[in-house]
C-alpha cells in the first residue's frame, strides 16, 4: 500500500481522503494544528507548520512520496531532504518558479503564454515611470504567500499607491521590495482549469468553468464556463505547455482572465488541488482530489468529464466570528434539489473563511440557472 504524505492538513488535504480509501492509499499529514480539517482523516499527523522542513523529515519517513496541499513551503530546506532522495510530487524543480508571483509571472511570459504587464516593486524612485507605463488602476500584490485575496490591492490612484507602501501594516509583514505591481485587466469574466500530469506524462484536462470573485475571494464557479471551443482549445493548450514545460506530476489548478475582446491571459497558477475544482468531486466521473492521489501514486489517470450536464459550486464563506457549527443553516441548503454539501469542520468562523462548499448538479448548461441556484444558497446562507 502506497503512503502519501501531505504538507498541509487544511481542507484540501481533508477532501483527499475519500479518494485516498477508494485508492487503498494512507494519508499522513503535516499541519500545525490539531484541529486542522484533515486531522481527523490522516493515519498519522505530523504536528508542525507547513515550512518546517526538519518536520517533513519526520513525515518523510513515514510515507513513501510526498505531496502538497499548500505551497507555503521552503523549497531550499526541502530540497536537502529531495537530494537524500526524498520523493516529492510534483517535484520540488516544477514548484520554484511558481511560489513567487513576480517569479511566476516571468517563467509564463518566458514560455510564451499571455499574461498581464507587471513588474518587481524594488526601486520605489521609478515609481511614477513604471504606474505611467501600465496606468492606474494597478494591481499591487504580494509576491508570496498571498492567498484568497489576502495581498492583493486594486489601486485607483498614486496618493493611494504611496499611502499603502508606507502603511506599516501592510509593508511590514509583506515587506515593501517583495510586491509585483501589475496592469488592471478589465476582465469579463473570470476562468479556471484544472489539469493533471501522470509520471508518464499523460495529460487531462477537466471543463474550463467560470469563477466569480468578491472582494479577491471565490465565491461562486459555474461548469461548464460558457466559452467558445477555440477558447476552450486555446486555455487547454495552455495547461499542456506549462504542465509539460514544469515536468508536473500531480494536479495544478490554472486562473485565467476572459477580456471582453475574448482574449485570454493567465493570472495564477496554483501547483496544487484547487477551488475551482471541487465541483469534480460530486460532478465529475473522477474528483480533483482522486486524480491527483492518481498521479502522485504513480497510477493511470482517471476520466474527468463531467457526469451530468453542469454544475454550481458555492463556497460557504465566515461572515462573523463564531464557533457555530450553522446547523440549520447547513440543513436548509442539503435540502435543496440536487445538493451536495462539504462541510470542512473548523471549529471557529471568521469573515472570509472557507467553512464549507455546496456543489448542485444541473441538467443544463444555463448560465442563469446556474446563478439562480447559486442565489438561493447564499441567501440562505449569508444573513440579510
Ligand atoms: P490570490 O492569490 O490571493 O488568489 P489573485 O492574484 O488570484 O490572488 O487575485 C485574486 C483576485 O483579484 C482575482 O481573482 C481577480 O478577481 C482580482 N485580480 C487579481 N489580479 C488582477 C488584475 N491584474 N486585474 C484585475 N483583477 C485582478
Amino acid at each position: 500500500m502506497k503512503r502519501v504524505g501531505v504538507i498541509g492538513g487544511g481542507q484540501l488535504a481533508w477532501m483527499m481522503a475519500d479518494a485516498a480509501q477508494k485508492l487503498g492509499v494512507e494519508l499522513v499529514v503535516q499541519t500545525p494544528s490539531e484541529h486542522d480539517p484533515a486531522v481527523s482523516i490522516a493515519k498519522e499527523t505530523v504536528f508542525a507548520p507547513v515550512d518546517d522542513a526538519s518536520a517533513t523529515e519526520i513525515l518523510a519517513q513515514k510515507c513513501d512520496v510526498i505531496t502538497f496541499e499548500n505551497e507555503f513551503v521552503n523549497l531550499q530546506a526541502l530540497s536537502v531532504l529531495a537530494q537524500q532522495g526524498v520523493c516529492f510530487r510534483p517535484s520540488l524543480e516544477a514548484l520554484a518558479p511558481l511560489l513567487d508571483k513576480y517569479h511566476q509571472r516571468c517563467y509564463l511570459r518566458d514560455l510564451g503564454l499571455p499574461v498581464p504587464q507587471f513588474f518587481a516593486l524594488d526601486e520605489v524612485e521609478n515609481l511614477q515611470l513604471q504606474i505611467e507605463y501600465v496606468g492606474f488602476p494597478v494591481v499591487l500584490k504580494a509576491r508570496r504567500h498571498g492567498y484568497d485575496g489576502q495581498g492583493t490591492f486594486i489601486i485607483q490612484d498614486f496618493a493611494t499607491l504611496e499611502q499603502k507602501l508606507s502603511d506599516e501594516s501592510i509593508t511590514k509583514p509583506l515587506n515593501q521590495s517583495f510586491f509585483l505591481l501589475e496592469e488592471f485587466v478589465p476582465f469579463e469574466r473570470e476562468l479556471a482549469v484544472i489539469a493533471a500530469r501522470s509520471l508518464e506524462g499523460e495529460i487531462v484536462t477537466y471543463p474550463v468553468v467560470e469563477t466569480q470573485q468578491e472582494q479577491q475571494v471565490c465565491r461562486r464557479v459555474i461548469a461548464p464556463a460558457d466559452i467558445t471551443p477555440n477558447q476552450v482549445a486555446e486555455i487547454q493548450a495552455i495547461a499542456h505547455t506549462l504542465l509539460n514545460s514544469l515536468q508536473v506530476v500531480g494536479i495544478f489548478g490554472i486562473e485565467l482572465f476572459l477580456g471582453a475582446n475574448g482574449k485570454v491571459m493567465v493570472n495564477e497558477i496554483a501547483p496544487r488541488t484547487h477551488n475551482s475544482g471541487h465541483f469534480s468531486i460530486d460532478a465529475c466521473e473522477t474528483s480533483q482530489f482522486e486524480q491527483h492521489l492518481r498521479a502522485v501514486c504513480g497510477l493511470p489517470l482517471g476520466n474527468p468529464a463531467l457526469q451530468c450536464a453542469g454544475a454550481v459550486m458555492v463556497n460557504l464563506l465566515g461572515y462573523e466570528n463564531s464557533h457555530s457549527d450553522y446547523q440549520s443553516h447547513r440543513q436548509q441548503i442539503a435540502e435543496i434539489p440536487q445538493a451536495h454539501l462539504h462541510w470542512y469542520g473548523k471549529i471557529e468562523s471568521r469573515p472570509g473563511r472557507k467553512l464549507g462548499h455546496v456543489t448542485v448538479l444541473l441538467d443544463n448548461k444555463n448560465r442563469e440557472s446556474a446563478s439562480a441556484i447559486a442565489h438561493t444558497i447564499e441567501s440562505i446562507w449569508y444573513p440579510s
